[in-house]
C-alpha cells in the first residue's frame, strides 16, 4: 500500500523542513533525507516578508522566530546618483496590521533552527543527516530511493519523493530531466558585523542602496545585535566553486565610484563571502508520477525581490493541501500542486528580474528612476509587493495540530 508509506523529502534546506512540518499538519509522515552532518545554514540573513511569517506563524514558529528576528521600522532606499536616499517605506506594525503577519529579518541558522527543533519534536517527521539522495525509480503506485548513507548505501521506498535539494538538485536534473541551473552574471558578497560598527540611522531599518551595474542591501539581525550586508555585482565568474572567501579589499574596489556613507558601510566587514548567483528557469515539469520538486529546486530566482525562501515556505504549504486528504490520488495532488504554484514562481522570477534592472540602471536612466520613485512615493511601492505579501495558504491546511510532540526526530542514517 502506497499510503502505508513516508513520503521522501530530499533536502532539510527552509523548503524541505517547512514541507515536513505542514505535511505533518496534513497527516503525511515524511522521511528528510540530508546530505550534510549537520543542519546548518550559511553565515547571512535573510528577509521573511508577510507571506513567509504567515506560514510560519500558522506553524507556530513564530514565537521561536521573534526571539532573533527584528522587524525593521523602514525600508530606506538610496540611489548612488542621488548620493543618498530617494525614498522610506514603512516596514514595521503597519505592515503587520494590514497584512496580519509581520516583515522579519533573521539569521539564516536561527531560522533553520525554529524549523529543525520543530521537526525533531514531530513525531510525522524523521531527519537522516550524512544521507545523500542519488536516484529514485518509479515502481507502481511507489517510488525507489536509493541514498548513500554513513553506513554505505541503502534503498527506501516512499509513497512520494519531493525534491527540496536546492538550486543544484539531483531530484531536478536527474530524477524529473529537468534543467541544470545557470548562473546569472551577479556576484554576491555577504558579510555580517556588529551592529555597534553600524550608524544609528540604519540600525533599524532594511537599507537598499541602487547604483550602475550593482546594489547594496543590509539589515539588523539577532534582535538588533549584528547587522548583514549582501553587495551585488554584475561579474563573470571564474572561481572554483559557487562561494568562496573575498576580501575587504575586493568588495571596495568593485564599489570603487560609491558614496562614502555607502562605502564606509562595505569597508567595516575584514572578511566577506563571495556567492554566485545561480537561477533555475521554473518553465520545466516540476512533477512527473509521485516526484515532485519545491523551492530553489523548482525556481531559484535572483534574490532582488527577497523571495526565494518566502516561496520555498508558500510551495509547501500549498503542496501539503494537496496531499491533505488521505484518500488523494498522489500523482494528481502533486500535479494540482505544481498547476498552483507555478505562475506565482514564474512572476516572482520575473519581478526579481525586472529589479535588478531597475536597481542597476546606469547614471543617465538612474536620474529618471529616482525622479519617478520620489514622485511615487512610499504607497506605489507598497502597492508594487502588495499582491506577493496578502497571499494566503489555502483555508485550513495548517490548522490542524499534526504530530507535535513526540519521539520522532534526527538521527544520523544508515
Ligand atoms: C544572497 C542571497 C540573498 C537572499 N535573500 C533572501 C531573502 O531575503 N528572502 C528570501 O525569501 N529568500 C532569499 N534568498 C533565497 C533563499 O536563500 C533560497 O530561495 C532558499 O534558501 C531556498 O531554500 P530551499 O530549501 O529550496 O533550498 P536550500 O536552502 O538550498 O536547501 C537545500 C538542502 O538540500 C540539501 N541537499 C542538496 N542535494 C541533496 C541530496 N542529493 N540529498 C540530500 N540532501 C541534499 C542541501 O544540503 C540543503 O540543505 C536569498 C538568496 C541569496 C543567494
Amino acid at each position: 500500500m502506497a499510503d502505508a508509506l513516508p513520503l521522501v523529502i530530499a533536502g532539510a534546506g527552509i523548503g524541505g523542513l517547512t514541507a515536513a512540518l505542514a505535511l505533518s499538519r496534513a497527516g503525511r509522515r515524511t522521511i528528510v533525507l540530508e546530505q550534510a552532518d549537520r543542519l546548518a545554514e550559511v553565515g547571512a540573513g535573510i528577509q521573511l516578508s508577510p507571506n513567509a511569517s504567515r506560514i510560519l506563524d500558522a506553524l507556530d514558529l513564530g514565537l521561536a522566530l521573534d526571539r532573533h528576528a527584528v522587524t525593521p521600522d523602514w525600508l530606506k532606499v538610496h540611489s548612488v546618483r542621488a548620493g543618498g536616499e530617494v525614498l522610506r517605506m514603512p516596514l514595521g506594525r503597519g505592515i503587520e496590521q494590514r497584512y496580519g503577519a509581520p516583515y522579519r529579518v533573521i539569521h539564516r541558522a536561527d531560522l533553520l533552527d525554529a524549523l529543525a527543533t520543530a521537526a525533531q519534536t514531530d513525531r510525522n517527521v524523521e531527519i537522516r543527516l550524512g544521507t545523500r539522495l542519488r536516484r529514485a525509480e518509479a515502481a507502481p503506485g511507489r517510488i525507489s530511493i536509493e541514498a548513500r548513507t554513513p553506513t554505505g548505501p541503502a534503498t527506501i521506498e516512499a509513497a512520494a519523493l519531493i525534491g527540496a535539494d536546492g538550486v543544484r538538485s539531483r531530484v531536478r536534473t536527474h530524477v524529473l530531466g529537468g534543467p541544470l541551473a545557470r548562473y546569472s552574471g551577479r556576484t554576491a558578497y555577504r558579510a555580517v558585523v556588529p551592529i555597534g560598527q553600524i550608524p544609528a540611522e540604519h540600525r533599524r531599518s532594511t537599507g537598499l542602496w541602487m547604483g550602475p551595474h550593482g546594489h547594496l542591501v543590509h539589515y539588523p539581525l539577532h534582535g538588533g545585535e549584528t547587522f548583514n550586508l549582501v553587495a551585488v555585482i554584475e561579474s563573470d565568474w571564474e572561481d572554483d566553486g559557487w562561494s568562496v572567501p573575498a576580501t575587504r579589499r575586493e568588495v571596495l574596489d568593485a564599489f570603487a565610484s560609491w558614496p562614502q556613507a555607502a562605502r564606509d558601510l562595505l569597508a567595516l566587514p575584514q572578511d566577506w563571502t563571495k556567492w554566485a548567483l545561480c537561477g533555475v528557469d521554473p518553465d520545466f515539469a516540476w512533477v512527473g508520477g509521485h516526484v515532485a520538486v519545491l523551492g530553489d529546486a523548482a525556481h531559484a530566482m535572483l534574490p532582488f525581490a527577497a523571495q526565494g525562501g518566502a516561496m520555498a515556505i508558500e510551495d509547501a504549504a500549498v503542496l501539503a493541501a494537496h496531499l491533505a486528504d488521505p484518500a488523494a490520488d498522489i500523482a494528481m495532488a502533486l500535479a494540482a500542486y505544481e498547476a498552483e504554484r507555478k505562475p506565482r514562481a514564474k512572476a516572482v522570477v520575473e519581478l526579481a528580474r525586472t529589479n535588478g534592472r531597475i536597481y542597476h540602471l546606469p547614471d543617465a536612466l538612474a536620474f529618471l528612476r529616482d525622479a519617478g520613485m520620489r514622485i511615487a512615493g512610499a504607497d506605489r511601492l507598497a502597492a508594487r509587493q502588495d499582491w506577493i505579501w496578502r497571499w494566503r495558504p489555502p483555508a485550513e491546511t495548517l490548522s490542524k495540530s499534526g504530530g507535535a510532540k513526540s519521539a520522532g526526530g534526527l538521527r544520523r542514517s544508515g
